[in-house]
């Protein structure tokens, strides 16, 4: 028996993929789940309104964010509690489950109060006792990897909340720091498969912070699926231009109305793929 030093998530102690349920939607599932909203809830009339249109158009899944972790104390900084009820009534509206980052300890009862995901940025990943908190909730939460740390790391700071009593871990590679100034991020795309062979976890793909440019977002979404990821993140705003955060990185509706189902239909072409690579993994994993 080798020494895993994440054995919760580890592929090794749990061969078969984890699938993470949210309402209707699977997570991990056959089908790649499109979670689809503006960086920020700005006001409830612009939310609701996104929100029925996104639902339309295709997505599963309404982000916002309530509490934005921002690089300027002077930047917006999210509506709180407000945003987070806005969010929950745009969920009774469309009958879509949501997901919003939750920053601290302090706030957790009332995020997983109002929402059905709860989202570890980034800059939290390694946040340990924020990572407890959430692993004694029963919400799902989706960890997204930080903006500097290994995929090792990464799968410890899983590790952290599934060790608490959470089973329902989602991860979501959001782009790496590394010497390139083209993008925002580099999309770490290479972090699917690694995870696959390591993790039994759901993974998804968020090409918005991965390239900082909505422009290159339908296209690294396309290679998200290809590469095997069980779905994407993307930022969508009604007017990016104005938006108060993230707006260059953000599809437009119409832009988002094109894109999704092409990740569905893509989705059910590469299923096939990956199926075979998960019975081949099993099969392997028993053996020994
Ligand atoms: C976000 O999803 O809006 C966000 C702040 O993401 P990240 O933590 O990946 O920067
Ligand atoms: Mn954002």
């Amino acid at each position: 028996m080798s020494k895993i030093p994440y054995p919760l998530a580890s592929r090794e102690n749990h061969p078969e993929n984890s699938v993470v349920q949210v309402g209707d939607i699977q997570i991990g599932g056959k089908s790649a789940t499109i979670i689809a909203g503006p960086c920020s809830v700005e006001s409830r009339d612009s939310y609701v309104e996104i929100a029925i249109e996104l639902q339309k158009a295709g997505a599963q899944i309404l982000r916002g964010g309530a509490y934005k972790p921002r690089t300027s104390p002077y930047s917006f900084q999210g509506m709180g509690e407000e945003g987070l009820r806005i969010m929950a009534e745009a969920s009774d509206i469309t009958g879509l489950p949501t997901i919003s980052e939750v920053m601290d300890v302090e706030t957790l009862p009332l995020v997983a109060h109002y929402v059905d995901i709860l989202q570890i940025g980034a800059r939290n990943m390694q946040n340990y006792p924020l990572l407890k908190a959430v692993g004694k909730t029963k919400k799902p939460v989706m960890l997204k990897r930080g903006l500097a740390n290994t995929i090792e790391e990464w799968l410890m700071s899983a590790e952290y909340i599934l060790s608490a009593g959470n089973p329902s871990v989602i991860l979501c590679e959001r782009g790496i720091r590394t010497f390139e100034t083209a993008t925002r991020f580099t999309l770490d795309l290479n972090a699917v498969p690694v995870i696959r062979k390591l993790s039994h976890l759901p993974i998804l793909i968020d090409p918005s912070h991965g390239t900082g440019h909505s422009g290159y977002v339908p296209a690294l979404s396309r290679a998200a699926i290809a590469v095997g990821a069980d779905g994407i993140m993307v930022e969508v705003h009604s007017n990016p231009a104005e938006a108060l955060s993230d707006g260059p990185q953000s599809l437009t509706v119409e832009e988002f109305r094109r894109l999704a189902p092409h990740i569905h239909q893509l989705s059910d072409f590469c299923q096939p793929f990956f199926e075979e690579a998960k019975n081949a993994r099993t099969a392997k994993i028993s053996v020994s």
